[in-house]
């Protein structure tokens, strides 16, 4: 097996996805080619991190109070600008999330490696979503009725 053949199926060896013979040709090669085993190993590691980044499920009404946020800060000015607003809020709201959902993941892997659960509190409390408003629930059908309610003044 070739280099380049051997790095197209790391991800699958370390998903213990090849076949049988496959498997045998690239541990062979692995056995071999520092280059690639290196490769094996980064890999292997960053499969290990996100194994061990603990998933959460966003809290009751979490899609809706994101939405109502955003659109209390930028409500005023995207209700000036539609059909565009739809787009934009539900851009904002995609982007808010994944940039939460990234932050929690990481710093959970920050503090899963630390073991330290005095600031694993911390950080939880300082992550509360009670700061939000109470909105509808989290479900696609929560996030469109936000969405095509035609505001939310204070
Ligand atoms: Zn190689």
């Amino acid at each position: 097996m070739k280099c380049v053949h051997a790095k197209k199926k790391i991800s699958q060896y370390v998903d213990d996805a090849l076949r049988p013979d496959e498997k045998k040709d690239f541990e062979s090669h692995i056995r071999s080619c520092t280059s690639c085993g290196e490769i094996l190993e980064e890999t292997r590691t960053i499969h290990r991190l996100f194994a061990s980044a603990r998933k959460f499920s966003a809290p009751y009404g979490f899609a809706g109070r994101v939405l109502a946020n955003v659109e209390e800060k930028e409500g005023a000015r995207l209700r000036s600008l539609r059909p565009r607003a739809l787009f934009l809020r539900a851009a904002q709201v995609a982007l808010a999330l994944v940039v939460m959902t990234t932050g929690i993941i990481s710093g959970n892997l920050l503090l899963a490696e630390n073991g330290d659960h005095m600031g694993q509190r911390a950080v939880r409390k300082t992550f509360s979503l009670d700061l939000f408003q109470a909105a509808p629930p989290d479900s696609m059908g929560g996030i469109y009725a936000t969405l095509m309610r035609p505001s939310h003044e204070r």
